[in-house]
C-alpha cells in the first residue's frame, strides 16, 4: 500500500464509482488480491463469465459472505462493486457494522467523458447508455453519502485521494452508557 492509501484494518472500504472510474484499478494497486471483493469476479465464480447480471443476486450473497468471513478472522475487506445505490451501500454498511468494522466510502470522481474513453480500451466494454445511467446516479451519490452511516468519506480525483470526512484514529469510545452495559454481568445463580 502506498503512503497515501493507508486505512486501519477494521475500515471497511466501500469504492464508489460508475464504470470506467478506476475503481478495480486502484483496489488492485493498493491492495492485495485477496483484500478486493469484486461483484464482477463474485460473477465469474458462479457463471464463468465477470459481465453476466443474470447471475447479480447469487454474486452479491457470495460477496457478502466472504465479506463477513474475512471479517470473522479480522482481515481487510475492500469492496469493489459501483455501489451507486443508497441501498447497496446500505446493505454493505450494515454488514460492516454488524462485525465492528468501520464503513469508508471512496468515491471515484472521474469526467463521464473519461469513463466512457476508458471503455474502448477494455476487454469487455460497458455499453455507453449504462455508463452515462451510473454517471447519473454518482452524481446522486456524491451527495448522498453524508447522510449516510459512514465514519470516514474520501474522495478519488485526477489520482489524488481527497479526505472528505476523516476516519478517526481509533474508534470513539465508548459512551458511559455503553460501558456500564460491557460490565461483566454476574453470572446467574452466582452468589
Ligand atoms: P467497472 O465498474 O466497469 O469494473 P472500474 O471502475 O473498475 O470499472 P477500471 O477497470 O479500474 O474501472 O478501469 C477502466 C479502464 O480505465 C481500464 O482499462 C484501466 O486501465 C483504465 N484506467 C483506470 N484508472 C485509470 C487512470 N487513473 N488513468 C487512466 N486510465 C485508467
Ligand atoms: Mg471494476
Amino acid at each position: 500500500m502506498s503512503e497515501q492509501v493507508r486505512f486501519p484494518k477494521d475500515a471497511f472500504l466501500i469504492l464508489v464509482g460508475p464504470s470506467g472510474s478506476g475503481k478495480t484499478t486502484f483496489a488492485h494497486k493498493h491492495f492485495r488480491r485477496t483484500e478486493v471483493l469484486s461483484s464482477d469476479f463474485c460473477r465469474a465464480l458462479v457463471s464463468d463469465d465477470a459481465g453476466n447480471q443474470a447471475v447479480s443476486g447469487a454474486a452479491f450473497e457470495l460477496l457478502y459472505f466472504i465479506a463477513a468471513k474475512r471479517m470473522r478472522y479480522r482481515r481487510r475487506v475492500v469492496v469493489d462493486t459501483t455501489a451507486l445505490r443508497r441501498s447497496a451501500r446500505n446493505t454493505l454498511i450494515k454488514l460492516a457494522r454488524e462485525y465492528g468494522y468501520r464503513p469508508v466510502a471512496i468515491l471515484f470522481n472521474v469526467p463521464l467523458e473519461e469513463c466512457l474513453r476508458r471503455q474502448r480500451y477494455r476487454r469487455r466494454a460497458v455499453p455507453e447508455e449504462v455508463v452515462r445511467r451510473q454517471y447519473e446516479q454518482f452524481q446522486f451519490a456524491l451527495a448522498e453519502v453524508y447522510e449516510e452511516d459512514f465514519e470516514g468519506i474520501y474522495l478519488y480525483e485526477d489520482g489524488e485521494l481527497y479526505t472528505e470526512r476523516p476516519l478517526p484514529e481509533r474508534p470513539a469510545p465508548l459512551s458511559e452508557e455503553e460501558t456500564e452495559n460491557e460490565k461483566p454481568q454476574p453470572a446467574a445463580g452466582g452468589p
